[in-house]
């Protein structure tokens, strides 16, 4: 029989008050559940049994409906009118064929009603369900707490991205959750260095001197936490060598509870909760904070990001705002979603009034607006000069600014003021064509004259006078380019005829066959069927020879040069592609100027040859450009308008 009231008790067993005022029932019926392994209290009275629910609290109450001083109903309605006691089942028992009482009982708020005589067997098994119903409802109690709790931290510590407000915020919500008076909370850095050290006593947050960070890392409990990535608790922290005690503190510290904050494989530092009471925490505590400390991690991952972000967005705001070129950012729909002070005094436009509208819409500069539009429909970097009501001049360059996986791109202008360099060119312009011109006349003179000693002299003489021709030869081609030029930038050119660009390039090609075939260029070209342009076919062909030229002289043997030639919105556009050793990015707003050549370039040249491209194409009503990385190369263009 022992055995089958052992099973029926279950293997937790119970504390059990059994409340009878007859002796012989209290005896019997209080060895019958011992045996069955539930610890059983004793009482009499009603009196007596509401002390004992007071003094410690039963599992289980098993009342006898008839006592002497109150009867069983009414202390079944005084236990649950008491909020600790709501939980606690009652089992009442009644007299025999009174199922009134029985009614009264259950109404009252007992659970179950057992009528005299008991039956053992019966009993147990009663005892046994009510036992494990109450357990159930204590364990979905502590769930919901636990899931309300959780649910809370999380919302809270999700909300906050400043990262001391977010330290002070988990020490508090963690040390109110487990009941602890002090907490703290160690920030470690991608080496494992001490970053932050807050720490939390009753409500005041101090930060740690570092000599006390230093030794709890290297030698303390947060060191063993740090090195086994492991939570741990210290039922008495005075008996454990982990637990350095602060001895300026002051404060005695019993239990310890520490855990480590890791966030993606990462050790992001360590949480740590104390009480001046020994065996304050439970491994329930431990697997509560488990979850709280895994949300703080995320909390504090992502308050670091958010500090990192703002902090490079700030150097960004600074470096935006201290160039002294505008800039000005669209989104992929052109809408502006950047722009610098410099931006705002050249578009004379403010930031609160541009951002989030269109580029076109806001930029009133035509030139600049066409600019913009050509970009996004050639979809790369385009160049061009924009001239601002006051004569400044600005080199403008739009570029393609590409996206993320999931940002779309956009686009970037850049104006750069070139307005002294543009005078600076002016001046050039004008000292050079009088210049030029009056060294025409004794240039020939000096090229006549050396030819005529060549002819006459022998010997090393005759050297001499063949190196004064060449020299004399290559002066006067200088003089010649510089003429051309004046004479294409005062437009005082030939009427202008159809040119058809396809033979243009097709002759300039074959012209420089056999020189590319002789250096080891590979020359080909992907010209499409055009319309003519309408221009002086001598000069056009200048500007093509001029970059076929450079392509030619500045790409090594084995390189390439492709020549390629399209239509495009009304436009012409010629593209000469080489693989040489590109142009340097500060010299790419320079490199049409006259005279104008990259510091250290070796081949011979006069650095006229791009800006008679410029003029040429410009008298034309056309644009060039240039796009070029070191080592990667070069592509000059120009666009032309298609006759009308
Ligand atoms: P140059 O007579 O010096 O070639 P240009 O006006 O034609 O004068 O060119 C100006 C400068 O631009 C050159 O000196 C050279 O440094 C650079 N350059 C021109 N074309 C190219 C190219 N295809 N590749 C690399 N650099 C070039």
């Amino acid at each position: 029989m022992g055995d089958e009231q052992k099973m029926l008790a279950g293997e937790t067993g119970g504390a059990i008050l059994l409340v009878d005022d007859d002796t012989a029932t209290r005896l019997w019926l209080g060895r019958w559940l011992q045996k069955a392994g539930y610890t059983v209290r004793e009482a009499a009275t009603a009196a007596e049994a509401l002390q004992a629910v007071t003094a410690q609290r039963p599992d289980l109450i098993l009342l006898d409906v008839m006592l002497p001083d109150l009867d069983g109903l009414e202390v079944t309605r005084r236990l649950r009118a008491d909020p600790a006691m709501s939980t606690v089942p009652i089992l009442l028992i009644t007299v025999l064929d009174d199922p009134g009482s029985k009614v009264l009982g259950l109404e009252a708020g007992a659970q179950e009603c057992l009528s005299k005589p008991i039956d053992g067997t019966e009993l147990l098994t009663r005892v046994r369900t009510l036992l494990r119903l109450k357990r159930n409802q204590e364990d979905l109690l502590a769930e919901k707490n636990r899931t309300a709790l959780l649910y809370g931290v999380s919302r809270e510590l999700s909300a906050e991205l400043d990262l001391n407000r977010l330290l002070a915020r988990i020490l508090s919500l963690t040390m109110a959750a487990l009941g602890s008076s002090r907490g703290s909370i160690i920030l470690l850095d991608e080496q494992q260095r001490v970053l932050r050290h807050i720490y939390s006593h009753q409500g005041q947050i101090a930060t740690v001197g570092q000599a006390v960070q230093e030794h709890v890392v290297r030698s303390g409990l947060a060191g063993w936490v740090i090195e086994h990535r492991q939570g741990v608790i210290l039922p008495d922290a005075r008996q454990d060598p982990r637990w350095v005690p602060v001895p300026e503190s002051g404060y005695v510290t019993r239990s310890v509870l520490s855990v480590p904050l890791v966030h993606q494989e990462q050790l992001l530092g360590v949480l740590t909760l104390a009480h001046e009471e020994a065996d304050r925490f439970s491994a329930s505590d431990l697997d509560l904070l488990g979850p709280i400390a895994a949300m703080a991690a995320v909390a504090l991952a992502n308050a670091r990001l958010f500090g990192a972000v703002k902090e490079e967005h700030a150097r960004l705001e600074a470096v935006l705002s201290a160039t002294a070129d505008a800039i000005v950012a669209a989104d992929h729909e052109g809408s502006i979603t950047l722009m610098n002070p410099a931006a705002e005094s050249v578009l004379g436009l403010a930031r609160g009034e541009a951002l989030g509208k269109p580029f076109e819409e806001k930029v009133a500069y035509p030139d600049l607006v066409e600019i913009f539009r050509r970009a996004r429909r050639v979809g790369s970097s385009v160049p061009g000069e924009l001239t601002l009501p006051d004569g400044r001049t600005l080199y403008c360059t739009i570029s393609a600014v590409s996206g993320g996986r999931e940002i779309p791109g956009g686009w970037v202008a850049v104006m750069q003021d070139i307005t002294h360099l543009k005078a600076l060119d002016r001046l050039k312009s004008e000292f050079v064509s009088t210049v030029s011109h009056d060294l025409r006349t004794p240039l020939a003179t000096i090229h006549g004259y050396a030819e005529v000693l060549t002819r006459a002299l022998g010997g090393e003489e005759r050297g001499c006078a063949e190196r004064i021709r060449t020299q004399a030869e290559q002066m006067s081609r200088l003089v010649e380019e510089l003429l051309d030029l004046g004479k294409i930038e005062a437009g005082v050119e030939a009427a202008a005829i159809p040119c058809s660009m396809e033979e243009i390039i097709g002759e300039a090609m074959e012209a420089v066959r056999i020189l590319a075939d002789s250096a080891g260029v590979a020359l080909r070209s992907e010209i499409d069927s055009l319309r003519p342009v309408q221009g002086n076919p001598v000069r056009l062909r200048q500007a093509v020879d001029n970059l076929l030229g450079n392509a030619l002289k500045y790409t090594p043997p084995g390189g390439s040069i492709v020549v390629r030639a399209w239509e495009q919105v009304g436009q012409v556009m010629v593209t000469v592609q080489d693989s040489g050793p590109g142009v340097p990015r500060e010299s790419l707003p320079r490199i049409f100027e006259k005279f104008y050549r990259v510091p250290g370039t070796r081949a011979g040249g006069t650095g006229l040859g791009l800006a008679i491209v410029k003029a040429v194409v410009e008298q034309h009503g056309g644009q060039v450009w240039v796009e070029s990385e070191m080592g990667r190369g070069s592509t000059f263009g120009f666009s032309l308008p298609v006759a009308r």
